[in-house]
């Protein structure tokens, strides 16, 4: 069979990519090895950034109606224990606002129009699955794998293996690698800098009642145990379906080690779960056991010939601040409209080779930023309260006594280790790397500003039109409608966004886009129900222009009214669309 884009690989970036190409209009095939989506609960999180642009393609509110509201997950938690006999059992040693909940709520909603929300990807895979089949109907193959591929005549053609064992052959334009890297990154022999395999993590998938024990809104609760301190450092994450305390099944991470009985002995799992948690009797039924290394790699290049590599096939990364699955959501926003411009003709092939420039960075930012919180991981647990690897097991009692203490000596205790839990801000606050991805180079004109300088723990966003930012949010009026600015762009073109005062950019643009003969749309808002203005907010004032790409980053800006606009504004497209 023959298809513009050979998709392969049905984990949220293939599925993602899927979604987007259809709203494109771009036909595609998407194919996934395996028989039905993923069992393992792997990531959940899905951040500002990912709902921004399930929002621009309509499918926000599918995730809003069954992922945890912001008031039942934003919230992370220290805790000895669930629950517990012992004096210092079930005890809550600290806990702060994440992922824009509690008193973030207010200073987040500035940055954006949605709120973040949690599933984890055994919810998320079947409904992307559900969305990516109605919008490409006989489209999503599941039990279809890639075996091989040729690149020849401007053409890959891949064999393909179907459940029944039968192969086909499907010659596509383009193949996106959405495959994890199990299949294509190694048979085309592309590097991967960084650090292969570093960490060793079993996660356990269980259904529990903890409604007993365990409190509303944190979304996830980290362990430091008063007497065993090989329990601490585990993770409990809620997994819903019901969300809160009452939710049915729960996520357990733990480090281990290779001899470690709970990565495969049953018996040791369920005694693993129930020591951690402080709870003898709880009855668990158990879903799976899974052991997997930590990979913080990024792939040397991201495109070969009409291969792109996507999300963790291009770049994997520690599951710290749920950058895998967000970035490579992301990734594939970013690629599919550059597909689709090229094949629908307005942009020349070149235009491809601005996804690695552009994302390439982006996956080595976030994943030195996950190597980052893993490291601040060692400091935020144990080491917060004290219990650094000198204390013998027999003085942690001490310890905790001090720390709970209703006394000056107790206090000093909570208020230092305040100080250390708080830089876990990187983890759960980082507003700034959930939004602040730039683009430096790529298909942008830049306009000689420097960017604002990054606040280090990433938890302080500073919004900016400069060409290749995310076009910053402000809710305005556009024919009698409040609607973010976010929304005014189109995923099918450019859009240009000019002040009350630059209406002569209007017509100057449409001219020169039929010029050029590219997709694009004007628009000025009217009303301002922002308090200041918003042009000023977007910084361009009130004569100035922003072009704004499909995917919401800023391609070019100008500030005022220049001698000539349809011929700077045919000069910038010329550029960005490399013909
Ligand atoms: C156990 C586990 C827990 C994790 N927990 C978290 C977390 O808490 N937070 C977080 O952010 N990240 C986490 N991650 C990482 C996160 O899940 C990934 O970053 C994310 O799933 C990447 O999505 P993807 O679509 O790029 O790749 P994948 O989800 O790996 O999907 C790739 C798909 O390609 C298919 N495939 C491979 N080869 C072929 C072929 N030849 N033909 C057809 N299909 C093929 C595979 O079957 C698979 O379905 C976790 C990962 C694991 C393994």
């Amino acid at each position: 069979m023959e298809t513009t884009v050979l998709v392969v690989g049905a984990g949220g970036c293939g599925l993602t990519a899927s979604i987007f190409l259809s709203t494109l209009g771009i036909d595609h095939l998407l194919i996934e090895q395996r028989p039905e989506p993923a069992r393992l609960p792997k990531a959940h999180y899905l951040n500002h950034r990912t709902m921004e642009i399930f929002r621009q393609h309509g499918i926000a509110e599918d995730f809003y109606a069954v992922g945890a509201p912001l008031e039942k997950f934003g919230k992370v938690c220290w805790q000895t224990t669930l629950a517990g006999k012992g004096p210092f059992d079930g005890r809550v040693l600290y806990e702060m606002d994440a992922f824009g909940g509690g008193e973030l709520r207010e200073s987040w909603s500035v940055a954006s129009p949605v709120s973040a929300t949690n599933l984890p990807q055994i919810r998320s895979e079947p409904l992307l699955r559900g969305i990516a089949e109605q919008r490409a109907p006989g489209r999503v193959r599941y039990g279809h794998e890639l075996l091989d591929w040729v690149e020849e005549s401007g053409h890959i053609v891949a064999t393909v293996r179907d459940a029944q064992g039968d192969t086909t052959t499907v010659a596509a334009k383009y193949l996106v690698a959405a495959d994890g890297g199990r299949t294509v990154v190694p048979k085309l022999g592309i590097r991967l800098e960084g650090w292969p395999s570093f960490h060793h993590v079993t996660t356990v998938h269980f259904s529990a009642d903890l409604s007993r024990w365990q409190r509303d809104g944190a979304l996830l609760t980290y362990f430091i145990n008063p007497k065993r301190p090989e329990l601490s450092g585990s993770t409990l994450v809620e997994m819903g379906p019901t969300w809160g305390r009452f939710s049915e099944e729960w996520g357990l991470h733990f480090t281990t080690g290779p001899d470690d009985p709970a990565r495969t002995q049953r018996e040791a799992v369920l005694a693993r779960i129930r020591d951690t948690l402080g709870i003898e009797d709880l009855r668990i039924r158990l879903h799976k056991v899974s052991n997997w290394s930590v990979d913080a790699v990024n792939a040397q290049h991201y495109r070969s010939g009409r291969v792109l590599l996507a999300g963790d096939a291009a770049h994997k990364m520690p599951p710290a601040a749920g950058l895998g699955l967000n970035t490579a959501v992301q990734d594939a926003h970013n690629l599919a409209w550059k597909i689709a411009a090229v094949e629908s003709g307005w942009a020349g092939m070149d235009l491809l080779d601005t996804y690695e420039l552009e994302r390439r960075p982006i996956g080595r930012r976030h994943l030195d930023w996950a190597v980052g919180i893993i490291a601040n991981a060692e400091l935020v647990s144990e080491t917060a309260i004290g219990l650094t690897p000198q204390v013998p097991t027999w003085m942690r009692p001490t310890f905790f006594s001090n720390y709970f203490a209703d006394s000056a000596r107790g206090r000093t205790a909570r208020a230092r280790a305040g100080e250390v839990f708080g830089t876990h801000r990187i983890d759960c606050q980082a507003l700034d790397i959930e939004l602040g991805g730039v683009y430096e180079k790529g298909a942008l004109v830049p306009d000689g500003t420097s960017a604002p300088e990054p606040e280090p723990m990433g938890d302080i966003h500073v919004p900016t039109s400069r060409p290749g930012h995310r076009l910053p949010h402000v809710w305005v009026e556009q024919d009698g409608t409040r609607r973010s600015t976010l929304d005014l762009v189109s995923p099918h073109g450019f859009t240009v966004i000019h002040g009350p005062g630059g209406a002569a950019w209007a017509g100057a643009a449409r001219r020169a886009a039929d010029r050029i003969g590219v997709p694009l749309t004007v628009t000025s808002p009217t009303t301002e129900t922002s308090g200041a203005g918003w042009a000023h907010r977007l910084g361009i004032g009130d004569e100035g222009v922003l072009l704004v790409r499909p995917d919401q980053y800023v391609a070019w800006r100008h500030t005022g009214a220049p001698a000539d606009p349809e011929a700077e504004l045919a000069r910038v497209l010329d550029r960005i669309t490399f013909r």
